[in-house]
């Protein structure tokens, strides 16, 4: 536990502050030097660095991103012979245990060269080696891997079934293995000042989250969400939003899905894609006469409400029954709103869940599929200058669980040389950070601290993309820093 962090500055060019924290919270803040606090191991000097509340990401699907981001991404390659150079220097970048090396995103249609598995065995002899189609249709084997999965014919290159069987096997990690990635993915986002996730995995969250606890779980913060397929399982166990169950994890929102994605072209419009042959308007997977009532019981139950809509009939739709509800919650995504339904979030109590990064990965496909209108495609602006609550997210693994990236993507709306995709729609960085985090650094607040080596209000909106980070504690405790580097030192020492 941190007693104390001295010499530390708040950001806007405020004058240091010394902090005082006892029992996860901060017990006092005063002028740097005014309160007697006597040097020892368990007082953190920042040495002038700026204090920021700890980071929130409000929208994770960690046992995916856990996974994900073992997966090497080879989907720039185009040979096959690239796309053995980029797992050659993926592999020689860092360093993994992991029983089977896995990448993925290869498109090898256009390829002048064949992939076979003469060409992995030259990056990897040893091990199992994957590598998984951008479609999921194929997958490239090296000889390791075809003795592993049982192919005994054939190049290294399978397709349909005979790829599906490999890729199922490969996600049939134990829960040990999958909780010790997600041990490690906890520690990279506390190495980013995130303190907390709202995880919003598809599945039934409770015994994942009391398993990885009783091993140790401590890094971040846990919300977990609840789908309607557990509904009846979780209220029949008591659980409700806010619940603490073991640890610093507690019960999140009912998520509930009520249309599909930009992409897919499925998320629901009041307007049709162009040239769609079916679903011109996408695709609404829970009906209007459904939703209201699926929520009132989860409401009843005492569940927040996260409810996923993307196109701007969906996000209709699901505003419509908040105000049928009579009670507020979240939207998750809110990617493109009639400006007639910006102020009905303000007004129904209903916060905007968004994942600004989304805009910088789909800004050209939003172009092609929703011609005309993204001047009202990811809002940022509109929403909070309408009065909503605006709170930032990954959606991790669809972007990196990095909210520094979120604070960019929000801010400077651009992540290249490129001119910003509706800059119009770009919030402020203060704004950006109230938006990713839920405590401030003043007394009786969590002791949920990031510190940093430079003002993020003073720096360039797409360098903040890459802020360094110092330390982060969370209840007063280090996740990430020298102290934790210390700690593991003496443990393992
Ligand atoms: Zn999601």
């Amino acid at each position: 536990m941190i007693r104390a962090v001295r010499n530390a500055r708040p950001l806007g060019g405020h004058d240091p502050v010394d902090l005082v924290l006892r029992d996860g919270i901060i017990a006092a803040i005063a002028p740097a030097g005014a309160l007697d606090i006597a040097a020892g191991a368990d007082v953190i000097d920042a040495d002038g660095r700026f204090v920021l509340p700890g980071l929130w990401d409000e929208h994770v699907h960690m046992t995916q991103w856990a996974q994900s981001r073992r997966r090497i991404d080879v989907g720039e390659a185009e040979s096959a012979a690239e796309a053995a150079a980029i797992v050659r220097s993926a592999l020689a970048a860092r360093t993994t245990s992991d029983e089977v090396v896995v990448g993925a995103g290869f498109r090898d249609g256009l390829w002048p060269d064949t992939p076979t598995a003469s060409v992995l065995d030259a990056v990897l002899a040893d091990r199992p080696l994957v590598l998984i189609s951008a479609d999921v249709h194929a997958v490239w084997l090296n000889s390791a891997a075809m003795v592993r999965f049982g192919v005994d014919s054939g190049d290294g290159l399978l397709r349909e079934e005979a790829a599906f069987a490999v890729t199922r096997a490969l996600d049939s990690a134990s829960d040990a293995t999958i909780d010790e990635w997600v041990r490690e993915a906890a520690a990279d986002a506390a190495a980013r000042g995130v303190v907390g996730i709202v995880d919003l995995e598809m599945r039934w969250n409770l015994d994942d989250w009391l398993r990885r606890v009783a091993s140790g779980f401590d890094a971040l913060r846990v919300e977990f969400g609840v789908y309607p397929q557990h509904l009846d399982r979780a209220i029949a166990q008591r659980l409700r939003s806010g619940l603490p169950v073991a640890g610093e994890v507690s019960v999140g929102p009912l998520k509930v899905i009520t249309d599909g994605s930009l992409n897919t072209r499925t998320a629901y419009c009041c307007d049709p894609y162009p040239d769609a042959t079916e679903h011109a308007y996408g695709l609404l997977t829970v009906p209007p006469c459904d939703l209201q009532p699926l929520m009132a019981r989860a409401h009843a139950a005492g569940f927040g409400l996260a409810i996923h809509a993307i196109g701007d009939a969906a996000n209709r739709l699901a505003l419509d029954a908040f105000a049928r509800l009579g009670h507020g919650g979240r939207i998750e995504h809110a990617q493109l709103v009639r400006r007639s339904d910006l102020p009905r979030f303000a007004a129904l109590g209903v916060t905007a869940s968004v994942q600004p990064e989304h805009a910088m990965d789909d800004r050209d496909v939003a172009e092609r599929y929703w011609p005309g209108r993204t001047h009202r495609a990811f809002p940022l602006r509109d929403l909070i200058d309408s009065g909503a609550r605006v709170i930032l997210g990954s959606d991790a693994p669809v972007a990196p669980l990095d909210p520094w990236i979120a604070i960019s993507a929000a801010t400077a709306r651009t992540r290249d040389e490129r001119e910003p995709f509706h800059g119009e729609q770009a919030i402020t960085v203060a704004e950006a950070l109230a938006s990713s985090t839920r405590t401030r650094v003043a007394a009786g607040e969590h002791a949920d601290l990031v510190l940093v080596d430079t003002d993020p209000l003073d720096m360039d909106a797409r360098a903040l993309r890459s802020m360094p980070v110092a330390h982060t504690l969370m209840a007063g405790r280090p996740t990430f820093g020298p102290a934790v580097a210390a700690q593991h030192n003496a443990a393992t020492a």
